[in-house]
């Protein structure tokens, strides 16, 4: 088993030194990404100046020209190795993103199992959502329209530090594969994991130009991306991304923002408790709750709540948290002081005003700097932090309520509008589900039948972001539709031969012939 004081040994020096040469960088300067696990530090990762990230755009628009001519079978050949190289990598992937980040070896292999799902779904997928689509023209037989997907050039991806493999690669493959080129700037927390992704896209035979990695601070580095991009996608908090969205408003390029969420779980009458208390554990501990879809609010039907309370409080007490790189730990760590100050606040804070610790509540520097306990509070008022603001945390409260309209009520308060989880009869779950303002809706299980469901859209209603990733919606934001009609025997904006008198009768009648038909 690994112990605390023997993660540095994990990454020999010569491979810290093959991956930290992808990160485009001239000016002689690093920065010292250290483990969460134990503090040490991990490597010395170059920094990037704003010549750099200008010279990753030129880079990435000089390619982008032949790239965006391969074939939508070569794109597709590369990713199906891909997914191949990310499965035959999987240990140092999860060493990476575990090292990185913090959280548990099952945790990290969320990160693997999903890239791989995305890289094989696009490659399947691919022709069928880029190839030009035949729609109605003005009149039959005149107009010919066909629509074409056009990539939007260079795509600028900043990526956070919480799911530094998936958020980085998998979002940033459909841009790839849709002839774009990609300029990203991973995490200052999390570089490594992005740079073992970017590589392993060069052994899959993608150009090495097609994938440019900057490093730096968000509001430098990030900032000069977004000041550059064709189209930016960007995962974080809800206040860097409307930063982010007010510079692209004023350049007026696209965006996807995945931001933060305050999701809630709602346990209906008749679910079955053990499924939904086991449930729960895994929608609020995943990466020890530091995952945007992660739920925070869990509301319990007045007929189950005690039954509920005391299997939930039990799994949640039984949980093993751990430094270690093994399989057999459940729970790792915060990434940061500055998450493990957040999540002890909104505790302490709760706390002062009336709620109680029902398990938790406590960090535990005994197992690693950034250590909490998974902690459930019960009889938290409005006047908590917790109640309303985003902990991103190993932090839930539970709340009792006693009719479904009530608790719609409950499930939509608040500003966000990620995900939602609904425990209970899947007949009356699913006509709940519509009324939640939710970009995603879970019944019997917390995030992961969306999550993982990779043909399905997934993204943030409300200030939980706009745009979404994975399924068609996922890729065609990477392109702008181009519509191209063909025009045949006749002009249609009116004959010079014929009198308009003529053209317009002519017209009508072809409109009200048309009027019959179940044409569009
Ligand atoms: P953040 O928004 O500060 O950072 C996310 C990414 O944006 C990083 O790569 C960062 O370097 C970059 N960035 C920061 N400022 C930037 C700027 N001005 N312009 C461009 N890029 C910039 O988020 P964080 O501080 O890492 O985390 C804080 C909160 O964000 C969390 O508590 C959580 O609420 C939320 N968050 C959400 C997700 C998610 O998956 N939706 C992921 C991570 C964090």
């Amino acid at each position: 088993m690994t112990t605390v004081g023997t993660f540095s040994t994990v990454l020999r020096p010569e491979r810290v030194a093959e991956l930290t040469r992808l990160v485009r960088s001239t000016t002689g300067q690093t920065r010292t990404v250290s483990t969460p696990l134990s503090g040490e530090p991990l490597a010395e990762i170059p920094s990037s100046s704003l010549d750099d990230v200008d010279a990753a755009f030129d880079a990435a628009r000089g390619a982008q020209r032949t790239w965006s001519q391969t074939s939508l079978r070569e794109r597709s050949q590369m990713m199906l190795r891909l997914h191949d190289l990310v499965l035959s990598h999987r240990d140092e992937l999860l060493d990476l993103i575990q090292l990185e980040s913090g959280k548990s070896r099952q945790h990290a292999f969320d990160e693997v199992a999903h890239l791989a799902l995305t890289a094989r779904y696009y490659a399947r997928r691919l022709r069928r959502q880029l190839s030009p689509d035949r729609r109605s023209g003005v009149l039959p037989g005149l107009t010919r329209i066909t629509v074409n997907r056009v990539p939007k050039g260079v795509v600028g991806i900043i990526s956070p530090w919480n799911y530094p493999l998936t958020m980085a690669i998998a979002d940033g493959l459909p841009a790839l594969v849709a002839g774009n080129t990609v300029v990203h700037k991973p995490d200052s927390q999390s570089p490594l994991t992005a740079l073992a992704g970017a590589e392993l896209l060069r052994a899959a035979g993608f150009p090495a130009d097609v994938w440019q990695v900057v490093s730096g601070p968000g509001n430098v580095v990030g900032t000069a991306i977004v000041e550059q991009a064709d189209y930016i996608c960007f995962t974080g908090s809800t206040a860097t991304g409307t930063g982010i969205a007010k510079i692209a408003a004023e350049r007026l390029v696209g965006y996807s923002l995945e931001l933060g969420g305050k999701n809630p779980m709602i346990v209906l009458p008749g679910a079955d408790v053990e499924k939904a208390a086991a449930g729960a554990v895994t929608a609020c501990f995943s990466s020890a709750g530091q995952l945007c879809v992660s739920i925070e609010r869990l509301y319990v039907h007045d007929s189950l709540y005690d039954a509920f309370r005391s299997a939930f409080v039990r799994r949640v007490s039984s949980l093993a948290l751990g430094a270690s790189l093994d399989w057999d730990v459940e729970i790792g760590s915060l990434i940061s002081a500055g998450q493990l100050e957040t999540v002890t606040k909104h505790v302490d804070d709760a706390v002062a005003s009336g709620a109680t610790v029902l398990v938790g509540g406590r960090a535990r520097p005994d197992l690693g700097p950034y250590f909490y306990e998974p902690t459930v509070l019960e009889g938290v008022t409005p006047a908590a932090q917790c109640f309303e603001d985003e902990t991103f945390g190993p932090l839930v409260s539970l709340y009792r309520y006693d009719s479904v309209e009530d608790v719609v009520e409950l499930a939509n308060a608040g500003e966000y509008g990620l995900n939602a989880s609904i425990f209970g009869p899947v007949s009356l779950a699913r006509e709940i589900a519509p009324r939640i303002k939710a970009g995603t809706v879970n019944i019997n299980e917390g995030f992961a039948a969306t999550f993982g469901s990779v043909d399905a859209p997934m993204g943030g209603m409300r200030t939980s972001g706009t745009g979404r990733r994975q399924g068609d919606e996922g890729i065609h934001r990477y392109t702008e539709t181009q519509s191209v009609g063909v025009q045949r025997l006749l002009p249609v904006a009116g004959p010079a031969f014929v009198k308009p008198q003529i053209y317009a009768r002519f017209l009508t009648f072809a409109l009200r012939l048309l009027r019959r038909t179940p044409r569009a």
